[in-house]
């Protein structure tokens, strides 16, 4: 199976740091679902798609503040997801 995939080139947001960095993803995802990366600079992670608006009220600039929480409370859908290589977690509605 190959889905279509997507390559993000992201700069960290987090002043001080400001760590470029490169992630896959599926365009489905992507264009429907839910795309987190993490910053391999300083390992927060970056919200860039939330198709499902299950974040949109916990980010702060496009940050996350607590994904920890978030994902543990979405924890059976995002595990039902995909983990990627890269520190991506993607999220993808049938
Ligand atoms: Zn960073």
């Amino acid at each position: 199976m190959h889905e279509p995939r997507l390559s993000l080139t992201f700069t960290c947001t987090v002043e001080a740091c400001h760590t470029r960095s490169t992630h896959q993803f599926t365009r489905r995802s992507y264009e429907r679902g839910i795309v987190i990366v993490q910053c391999p600079g300083c390992k927060n992670r970056h919200l860039i798609a939330d198709h499902l608006g299950w974040f949109k009220e916990s980010t702060k600039d496009g940050q996350m503040k607590t994904v920890e929480d978030l994902v543990r409370a979405k924890g059976e859908k995002v595990r039902r997801g995909r983990v990627g290589e890269g520190g991506v977690v993607e999220y993808a509605p049938e």
